[in-house]
């Protein structure tokens, strides 16, 4: 097994003294699988822990095309230019699978990968959601102790991915295409429910129309639904990345809500929520993988597969065969 590469102190001291050689192995370390990496990763992390927490965690979110990199680019220099420092980091199920990541890559953010101020780190490869999960939770932690005080993280607008960076920052904020009118249709409530902003982007040149039109379809669709905390409606906003229209006024209400929030105290409590339901997700992913490479559990598994396909036996019988076997008495509910 690969000991890890640098000593425990020698990557806290990179981190913390804003080394980005380190800090770029810092976060290697903690996306790891390798078990020795892992633990020195979490020594690491403790470490670090009490420098975090203090920057602004946006989440970004659109479908491929929205404008993502363009918006991130254009926002992410606004922001260095006022003299935030600025880490963009990704979340990307699909790179599992193409072992290359369509998001947060470097050649699609070209002014803002060669600005000090900033860091980008693309969405880490290989593994399960899960992986890719916690590899991003404790990156943000990193880039934090490092003295990043935003913190942008752009996912692909699908399902998953997009609950599970909702589950990760202050504010979550949705991009849509102009004359998204029939799209509206298509679009899952469960978006519309994450949303902390919708900003219906590309809104320049002729798309004006189309995109006052989509603004407004949005804004009636989010009247109908209770705002997630009493505090804060959703607004629904005009930009576009390409111009660099829009994003000073939204970039501001994206700090009204952290002013509002922290005063109510929402913030910390949102924060301390997504915390433990971390940890329980922790718990489920080590749990299922304990389940599927627990031995009694492997053997009976061909045979439980095969009844259930055939109908031969019940889903839920299967389901408690498999957790006896695993050593857990399981009566169904
Ligand atoms: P992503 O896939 O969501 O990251 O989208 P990109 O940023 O790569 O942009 C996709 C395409 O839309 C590119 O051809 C961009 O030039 C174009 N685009 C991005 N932002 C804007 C915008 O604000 N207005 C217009 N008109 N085009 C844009």
């Amino acid at each position: 097994m690969a000991s890890p590469p640098l000593s425990v102190d020698a990557y806290v001291d990179g981190v913390l003294s804003g080394d980005r050689a380190k800090l770029g192995r810092a976060i290697t370390l903690v996306e790891s699988r390798n078990p020795t990496h892992q633990q020195a990763a979490q020594e690491v992390l403790t470490r670090l822990l009490p420098h975090a927490g203090k920057a602004l965690r946006v989440g970004i979110s659109g479908v491929p095309g929205v404008g993502k990199s363009t918006f991130i680019e254009a926002l992410g220099c606004d922001l260095t230019a006022k003299g935030h420092r600025v880490a963009v980091l990704a979340v990307d199920p699909s790179s599992s699978r193409s072992g290359g990541s369509i998001l947060g890559d470097k050649t699609r953010m070209e002014r803002l990968s060669i600005d000090d101020n900033a860091f980008i780190r693309p969405s880490p490869t290989g593994g399960r959601l899960g992986g890719v999960n916690r590899a991003t939770r404790e990156t943000m932690i990193v880039c934090e102790a490092a003295g990043f005080d935003v913190v942008l993280v752009e996912t692909v607008g699908t399902g998953q991915s997009e609950t599970l960076v909702a589950g990760m920052v202050d504010f979550f904020l949705v991009l849509m295409l102009p004359g998204a009118g029939d799209e509206l249709q298509g679009i899952k409530k469960g978006i519309l429910e994450l949303a902390d902003m919708i900003a219906v982007n590309k809104a320049d040149g002729p798309n004006d129309t189309r995109a006052r039109l989509a603004m407004n379809e949005y804004k009636t669709a989010l009247h109908i639904m209770t705002p997630a905390h009493p505090d804060w409606t959703p607004p629904v906003v005009l930009c576009s990345g390409l111009k660099g229209m829009g994003l000073a006024e939204l970039w501001q209400k994206i700090e009204e809500h952290r002013s509002i929030m922290d005063a109510n105290g929402a913030l910390a409590e949102r924060r301390r929520a997504q915390q433990v339901e971390w940890m329980w997700s922790m718990v489920e992913d080590r749990l299922m993988d304990a389940v599927k490479a627990h031995p009694a559990v492997c053997d009976a598994l061909p045979g439980l597969r095969q009844a259930v396909a055939q109908g031969s036996t019940t889903a839920t019988r299967a389901a408690q065969r498999i957790l006896e076997a695993f050593g857990v008495d399981a009566e169904a509910d």
